[in-house]
C-alpha cells in the first residue's frame, strides 16, 4: 500500500473506532503482514484487509443491521440472533459499497474473520489469524495461538478453530455453520493425511 493509501484508510478507521478498536486494528494489520510475508500471501491485501477488518465493530448494532438490510444481504438464523456477527457482514458491505474496494478476497477476509469458512483464501486466513495474535491480545490461551502460528497457517487455523467452538460451547451460544464447516474441513484434511 502506498503512503497516501495507508493514510486515507488509517484515518478512515481512525474516525469510526474506538481507542482501543483503532490500535487493535492497527495491530492485525501489522500482524496480518508478517504473516503474508511468512507464508507467501499478498503483503499489501493483507495490509488493508488488516486494517479494515473491524471497521463497523464501533457503529452499533442499528447502522450495522442498517446496512446489512440495505444492501439486501440475508442473514441466517444464527446470524440473526448474534449481534457479534453483524459487524463482519456489515463491514464486508462497507468495504464492498462505501469504500468501493472491488478486490473480492479482501472483502471475503473482513466477512469471514468472525465465523471463518471452508475453503478460505490465503487471505482470509491470514486475517483471521492475525486477528487472534496481534499485539494486543492478551486473552488465556493467546501465547499457544502465537506458537500455532508460526508453526504453519493450517495449524494456527486448527487452533483457533477449535479454540472458538469451545469456548462457544462452553458459553452455550450457538456455532455458526461456516465455523463448523471450516472446523470439519480442517481435521478431515488431517486425518486423510495420517
Ligand atoms: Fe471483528
Ligand atoms: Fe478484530
Amino acid at each position: 500500500m502506498n503512503d497516501k493509501d495507508r493514510e486515507f484508510y488509517t484515518q478512515h478507521i481512525r474516525e469510526r473506532l474506538s481507542d482501543y478498536r483503532f490500535k487493535h486494528s492497527v495491530n492485525v494489520s501489522k500482524e496480518a503482514v508478517r504473516l503474508a510475508i511468512k507464508y507467501g500471501g499478498d503483503v499489501e491485501k493483507a495490509e488493508l484487509a488488516g486494517l479494515l477488518h473491524d471497521v463497523m465493530k464501533d457503529a452499533g448494532k442499528k447502522e450495522q443491521l442498517a446496512l446489512i438490510e440495505k444492501y439486501g444481504v440475508r442473514l441466517n438464523e444464527v446470524e440473526q440472533n448474534a449481534p457479534k456477527l453483524w459487524h463482519a457482514i456489515a463491514g464486508a458491505v462497507y468495504v464492498r459499497k462505501v469504500l468501493k474496494i472491488r478486490d473480492k478476497d479482501i472483502v471475503n477476509a473482513v466477512r469471514y474473520h468472525t465465523t471463518a469458512r471452508a475453503g478460505m483464501s490465503l487471505l482470509e486466513k491470514i486475517v483471521y489469524i492475525a486477528d487472534y495474535t496481534s499485539e494486543e491480545r492478551d486473552y488465556k490461551g493467546v501465547e499457544k495461538m502465537r506458537k500455532a502460528a508460526n508453526v504453519s497457517l493450517e495449524y494456527a487455523m486448527e487452533e483457533a478453530l477449535a479454540f472458538g467452538i469451545e469456548a462457544r460451547a462452553e458459553d452455550h451460544t450457538a456455532i455458526h455453520p461456516d465455523t463448523f464447516e471450516a472446523y470439519n474441513e480442517i481435521m478431515l484434511a488431517k486425518k486423510n493425511k495420517g
